[in-house]
């Protein structure tokens, strides 16, 4: 095939750690169950002893023979979607700390997190919540990272040997939580007890973080013409906001926040108003949008994940391109299965590594997941399913070059959009292209002569 070669990448790191704590067959962390319990005919030796590393060669990966013949094969697919660190030194378990029994598995450290109150049933009504306030699409994510309890505080850092205190920097007077940021702290308590209806009063400051959101982004009460749940959702975006300004060191004057976030969030409910009033046509505008060029001394990397399900098979895909529109480089990956937003951060990984092999310098990243931005640009906890590859990728990104991340709508990332889809077509594993594949050709060419396709855009 026209300008394809393999390339087997030794060590392309999984951080479930080192594997020298996990059981592979009898511990839970690839499925929900141990994979002992998916084996088909006899079983293999050392069934309860073997460990994740012990089925991992660096530089090679899997030891498939030692493990094909006993699983199902949508196991090996989701095998593929993972590889063991033996890099960055991360012990499986110690990152995620909550395990009881001693034992590392995703499940637990995860459900750990959330033991703060909502049971887990109730999170797809939580994550429906954070979906549908009417809010500016940013805030939804931040909310959905504070549910998720990803966000990056100080306790956080402590735990991590990052920082030799958990204590809030701001008024040093509490622990540095999630909901000491959001709601604790006195920068924000201030704020809150002169915008909260009187109706929250008795519960508002008691909640749990994840009862806190839940609550409140439910509530469909009005305040001054304006739901609660927006004017609660912009607070708690502008209080992370001005937080990470005071912090830094960056924050300007001080002016009235209470009205600011109030004027915030009418100025969200009136543009939502215009919009629902006025049918499509007003609101919204249509754009046309195009693949744009790097600037001068830079070179552009666009990359993208597919999956069919989530989790289902997954692909990715990317390229770097300079100046004046041509290919530099380019790749696709057949992954195996696994979730969505996983099989976008492996094309951002895989394009950090083609990117870097290529001795670049500087380099302008565009993704068209929101979430992924997200993820590189607010930051992960480690406890999060997907840090190991957020960690990855910031490995990459802290490296002596430097990285712009920018988001940009589909119509903007076509051709990694390509390569991700062609990839379903290959063989499972990394794939590098020194030349475009014929069949994305097209959209090359199209994407350097400035083609745009118009898109819908929320006003
Ligand atoms: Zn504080």
């Amino acid at each position: 095939m026209l300008g394809m070669r393999e390339v087997v990448i030794p060590g392309v790191s999984w951080v479930v750690g080192n594997g020298q704590t996990t059981r592979f067959w009898a511990d839970k962390w690839l499925m929900n169950t141990p994979l002992r319990e998916d084996i088909i005919g006899p079983a293999p030796v050392g069934l309860e002893e073997a460990r994740v590393c012990d089925l991992w060669q660096h530089g090679r990966g899997w030891l498939l023979e030692n493990i094909v013949p006993y699983v199902a094969p949508d196991i090996r697919l989701r095998l593929t979607a993972v590889v063991v660190d033996n890099i960055t030194g991360v012990r499986d378990r110690l990152s995620w700390g909550e395990s009881l029994d001693g034992k590392f598995t995703v499940k637990s450290a995860y459900s750990s997190l959330m033991k703060d109150s909502t049971p887990r049933s109730n999170l797809s009504r939580m994550y429906d919540r954070v979906w549908k306030v009417i809010a500016p699409e940013r805030v939804k994510i931040f909310l959905w990272l504070g549910v998720h309890q990803v966000i990056m505080t100080n306790m956080e850092r402590q735990r991590r040997h990052l920082s030799e205190t958990g204590i809030c920097q701001v008024c040093k007077g509490g622990d540095e939580t999630i909901i000491h940021i959001l709601r604790d702290c006195p920068a924000m308590y201030g704020i809150w007890t002169r915008i909260i209806p009187r109706r929250k009063r008795g519960t508002f400051f008691t909640q749990t973080l994840l009862e806190w959101v839940y609550d409140n982004l439910g509530d469909s009460g009005e305040v001054d013409g304006c739901p609660w749940s927006t004017l609660y959702a912009i607070a708690v975006w502008w209080g992370w906001k001005w937080r990470c300004g005071n912090v830094f060191g960056v924050n300007g004057k001080c002016r009235d926040r209470v009205k600011f976030v109030r004027d915030q969030a009418g100025e969200v409910i009136q543009a939502h108003l215009v919009e629902g009033n006025s049918g499509k046509s007003r609101g919204r505008i249509e754009r046309m949008v195009s693949w744009v060029k790097p600037a001068e001394g830079w070179v552009k990397l666009n990359t993208d994940g597919a999956s069919k399900g989530n989790p289902g098979l997954a692909s990715a895909g990317g390229i770097l391109r300079k100046l004046d529109g041509s290919w530099i480089g380019g790749f696709a990956v057949n992954i195996g299965i696994c979730s969505a937003p996983l099989a976008e951060l492996w094309g951002v990984y895989y394009g950090l590594y083609i990117a870097w092999e290529r001795k670049i310098t500087r380099l302008e990243l565009e993704v068209d997941s929101e979430l992924v931005v997200g993820f590189l640009t607010t930051g992960i906890s480690d406890s999060h399913p997907l840090s190991f590859l957020v960690r990855l990728c910031y490995g990459f990104i802290s490296r002596d070059w430097i990285v712009r991340i920018s988001h940009v709508y589909r119509e903007a990332n076509r051709l990694a959009d390509g390569l991700a889809n062609y990839a379903f077509s290959l063989p499972l594993g990394f794939h590098a292209f020194d030349v475009c594949p014929e069949i994305v050709y097209s959209v090359l060419v199209e994407d350097k002569n400035g083609a745009a396709y118009p898109r819908s855009i929320r006003l």
